[in-house]
């Protein structure tokens, strides 16, 4: 994926596109996987960098939603269950297998939440990822050495899936340019072009680096801007009604040691009533998440005081070594684009469902927003669909369900670079280039120098936020390790992208002011402290 390449096409271009795709977070790249896929002229723009909204800030789990089964959400789960066996089985080098524990310390909790995970089984069909079962007290321990024990009666084991939700977007998209779709980041919609009669047929965009304007034409135009949904429709029709409810989650992310094993650990009903998990994620421990109703979207949100003090009061309550906020590596913040309740007015966001919802405006304009990143191909299919019938397109059926992803290698390799599956061979060669392309970045962090080379060669990485938050996942591992790095990496991407020490500086001021907000450090505790308070906070297992 070269941008430059990409941003010639576009300019070369004179028959309409097939799709333009406005946003490249999960459910825009799963569509133009799914567009290109079935043959048609797919052109996707993102404002910012692929991911840098919703997408690059989820739990990783690629999952039912064990959740939205005890809130009677069949349908719901027994798609998500579907698509979690799918994409196992189409990028088993990203997403594996992971056992969660529900530990029991009550003596209902055993039968009940076993007969909970055994319908949760069930629904799954052929696409079950291992059978659930009641755990004695030793097997809970043998599983959570690190579970706090005082009245712990014993657990109930389950299955879901894990992964790295920016690795598969880069991959998705990689999918996607390997059957012609033309992608580019940093290019926002504008505006919208319209035909004689009124109706969208084509975008503006506005080119961010070399501040070029480029006016594509459209069979249909997708609005897969996530939280940015409405903003995007009324660039078309000023006055629609808005769709989407946003809902504020945080994770804190703590070492290794306060969650030794394998297993996760979810906490169906916190002593609030709320759900939370524990997860091992790239050698740290994931704890969340929260879901508090907000007015405005935004791309770097910040955490609520209340909401930091829920996610580790809770964590304190369930592992032996209660962790501090000194023990906190990075704490970040996403926004989930939730489908607004019928009628509006809907306080609570975690009543609102997690099910997608396609739209088209007067306008002509086919917007699709909710869903979860689990659900991301169901979606593009449901939108590819209608963009055919909405565009009179080549009617071509969807062959996602079986479609290798990019990288695809048909086990897990738990190896440094494992999770780039095939890729990995060509940041082997990077790093042989030079002795220092081998090296690691921190001793912190399980970076080498060539996987930020590689994310600059060949994933249109073009910032030091790319390269640390979403290429790699530096940022979320340990946001002051990834200040330290910064300067360093700053002068290798500089190279790579013919850019001078100015720009360097500059790369390297506006990251650290970044990743300062993902430290609990006084500075960015104090601006967290003087946001406005929520309007209502609840934790959820996503
Ligand atoms: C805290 C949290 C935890 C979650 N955990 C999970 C989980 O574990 N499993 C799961 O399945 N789901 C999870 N989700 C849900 C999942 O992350 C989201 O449903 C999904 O990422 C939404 O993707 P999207 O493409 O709709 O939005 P986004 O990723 O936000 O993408 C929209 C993109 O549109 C771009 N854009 C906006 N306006 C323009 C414009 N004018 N021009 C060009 N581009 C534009 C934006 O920059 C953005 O990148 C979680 C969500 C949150 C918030």
């Amino acid at each position: 994926m070269k941008r430059a390449d990409m941003l010639a096409r576009i300019a070369e271009r004179t028959e309409p596109w097939d799709i333009v795709v406005v946003g490249g977070g999960a459910v825009g790249a799963g569509i133009a996987v799914d567009a290109s896929s079935r043959g048609l002229a797919v052109l996707l723009v993102e404002r910012e960098d692929f991911g840098k909204g919703t997408s690059s800030r989820s739990t990783k789990l690629v999952h039912g939603g064990v959740r939205y089964l005890e809130q009677g959400n069949i349908s719901l789960v027994m798609e998500a269950l579907k698509e979690r066996g799918l994409l196992l089985r189409n990028a088993p080098h990203i997403v594996h297998d992971l056992p969660f524990v529900v530990p029991n310390y009550s003596w209902w909790e055993a039968p009940f939440y076993g007969i909970g995970m055994k319908v949760y089984d069930l629904l799954a069909g052929k696409y079950n990822f291992g059978k659930s079962r009641v755990l004695s007290l030793s097997e809970t321990l043998e599983r959570l050495p690190t579970i706090q024990r005082e009245g712990l009666r014993g657990g109930v084991l389950y299955h879901d899936g894990q992964f790295d939700d920016t690795r598969l977007l880069i991959h998705l998209l990689a999918t996607a340019a390997d059957h012609g779709a033309t992608l580019v980041n940093y290019t926002e919609a504008v505006d919208f072009v319209r035909d004689e009669a009124g109706f969208v047929a084509g975008v503006v965009l506005a080119e961010r680096e070399a501040h070029t304007r480029y006016t594509v034409r459209a069979k249909v135009v997708v609005n897969a801007t996530g939280i940015f949904t409405d903003d995007t429709r009324r660039l078309a029709e000023p006055g629609a009604a808005a769709m989407v409810s946003p809902s504020q989650g945080i994770h804190l992310v703590l070492d290794r040691s306060f969650l030794k094993g394998d297993n996760a650990i979810m906490v169906p009903r916190t002593s609030d009533g709320r759900v939370l998990f524990a997860i091992p994620w790239n050698d740290r421990t994931l704890v969340g998440t929260t879901d508090t109703c907000i007015d405005l979207p935004s791309y770097e949100p910040l955490p609520f005081e209340e909401e930091i003090e829920f996610v580790l009061e809770t964590a304190r309550e369930y592992l032996s070594r209660p962790p501090a906020r000194a023990d906190v590596l990075s704490i970040y913040v996403g926004i989930r684009p939730l489908v607004s309740a019928p009628g509006g007015g809907e306080a609570k966001t975690s009543a609102l469902s997690r099910g997608h919802t396609i739209h088209v405006d007067n306008s002509g304009l086919l917007s699709i927003v909710g869903g979860k990143w689990t659900t991301y191909r169901r979606m593009a299919e449901d939108c590819v669909d209608h963009a055919i019938m909405l565009g009179a397109l080549a009617e071509t059926p969807c062959v996602t369900a079986e479609l290798r992803i990019h990288g695809y290698q048909p086990d897990r390799d738990r190896r440094p670079l494992g999770v780039y599956g095939s890729d990995a061979a060509g940041i082997r060669a990077i790093a042989a280039e030079r002795a220092e392309y081998a090296a690691r970045l921190h001793p912190d962090l399980p970076y080498i120098v060539a996987e930020i080379v590689w994310g600059v060669r060949h994933e249109m990485s073009r910032t030091l936020d790319d390269a640390l938050a979403r290429r790699t996942r530096a940022l979320l591992l340990n946001a002051r390790a990834s200040i330290a790095i910064a300067p360093r990496v700053a002068d290798l991407m500089a190279a790579e992208l013919g850019r001078d020490a100015a720009w360097a500086l500059q790369q390297i001021a506006t990251f650290t002011a970044l990743a300062q907000q993902y430290t609990l450090d006084p500075v960015a505790a104090s601006t967290a402290a003087a946001s406005a308070a929520p309007a209502s906070t609840a934790a959820v297992a996503e």
